[in-house]
């Protein structure tokens, strides 16, 4: 039987601090050439 349909919350999950994620880089600290992200320096969010 499946059950799963009854699973946590996931809303909970979707509040993950995403909008914190540097809109440049994504979240990583680099960007696509592998230098440290000049938008967030590094950091990984702005
Ligand atoms: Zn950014
Ligand atoms: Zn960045």
């Amino acid at each position: 039987m499946t059950d799963d349909l009854n699973a946590p919350t996931a809303e909970l999950r979707d509040i993950a601090p995403r909008r914190w994620q540097c809109c440049h880089c994504g979240g990583t600290g680099v960007d696509g050439y592998g230098e440290t992200c000049e938008h967030c320096e590094g950091l990984g969010f702005c």
